[in-house]
């Protein structure tokens, strides 16, 4: 069994980001990622701590603007505005969920698609189902980038992905679609969860339900990557496979944390770049 290190991996994108911000820098353009977060669940502000960071790590500049629960939906799409307009700003997303008030759909449709390193945007979901150049969301990019760094080829594979979230899943699903996998996308509603699993040379699970994903229900030999983050009762993080008796099954498996997790701060560095990149290409 292959452990498939995503800290290790993310560490060396991002060391190829900073080279690309160097030479972006050169031109005089700094690249610039704006954060809206709302409200003050834990997890998110923990999530947008760890963006802040990688991007001070890699000179990309990042400025945070952080609201209060009870916020309106004008004044964030007024933020939003300001943000699509100020040619210093590559990237701008919105940290999620938003509070109950607010209509995601509507928030996330403002953000400029030439912007939208997160790639929630229906344009840019249209772009890359279609096949097209466009921004892919960071959490499935850096599952696919991981499996290319093993050699591990999703062609003609039986691909299951757990999970059908517009973030994760269905995200997922697609890409491994464009890399020629068959694939079966499950979710709450899905009658049998193992016998589709069982049957998969590659399962991508991104539910949040520690333990989900058990021995009993994964081929001998198949490829696991856990997307999920969970915490336990004392605090650790997990993700939604039972990674120690999984992983004596699998060929290559990924670690929670470890494996996912970085990919997906080092695909939206990567991500912010290449709106970056296009910046100057406009400018030209
Ligand atoms: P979500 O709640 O929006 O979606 C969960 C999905 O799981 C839904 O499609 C639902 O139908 C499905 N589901 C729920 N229970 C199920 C079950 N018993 N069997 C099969 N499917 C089931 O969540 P999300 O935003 O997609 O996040 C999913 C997980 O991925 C969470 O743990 C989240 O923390 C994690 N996540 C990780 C990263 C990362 O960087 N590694 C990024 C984003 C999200």
């Amino acid at each position: 069994m292959t452990i498939l290190d995503g800290k290790k991996l993310s560490n060396k994108i991002k060391q190829e980001v900073k080279v690309q911000v160097e030479s972006l820098q050169q031109k005089n353009i700094t690249p610039g990622l704006a954060v809206v977060l709302v409200g003050n669940d834990p997890a998110s502000a923990a999530y947008v701590k760890m963006k802040e960071k990688a991007c001070e790590d890699v000179g990309i500049y990042s400025i945070v603007h952080k609201m209060p629960n009870s916020i309106s939906q004008e004044k964030i799409l007024e933020i939003i505005n300001m943000m699509n307009q100020n040619p210093n700003i590559d990237g701008i997303l919105v940290q999620l969920p938003l509070p109950s008030q607010i209509d995601t759909t509507a928030i996330l449709e403002a953000i400029d698609p030439k912007k939208d390193v997160d790639g929630f945007h229906p344009y840019n979901v249209g772009r890359v189902v279609s096949g097209l150049d466009g921004y892919i969301p960071a959490t499935p990019l850096g599952v696919m980038e991981l499996l290319k760094e093993y050699d591990i080829d999703p062609q003609g594979k039986d691909v299951c992905v757990v999970g059908a979230s517009n973030i994760v899943g269905k995200p997922m699903a697609t890409l491994m679609l464009n890399a020629n996998a068959t694939v079966t996308t499950c979710h709450i509603y899905t009658k049998d969860l193992k016998s589709h699993t069982l049957k998969a040379d590659i399962i991508c699970v991104g539910v949040g339900k520690i333990d989900l994903i058990t021995e009993d229900m994964v081929k001998e030999g198949a490829i696991v990557v856990d997307i999920g983050i969970n915490r336990t009762d004392d605090g650790k993080l997990t993700g939604d496979v039972s990674f120690d008796t999984v992983s004596s099954k699998c060929s290559y498996i990924t670690p929670v944390p470890g494996g996912v997790g970085p990919m997906t701060i080092a695909c939206l560095l990567q991500n912010t770049v290449k709106s970056a990149n296009n910046r100057e290409i406009k400018k030209v």
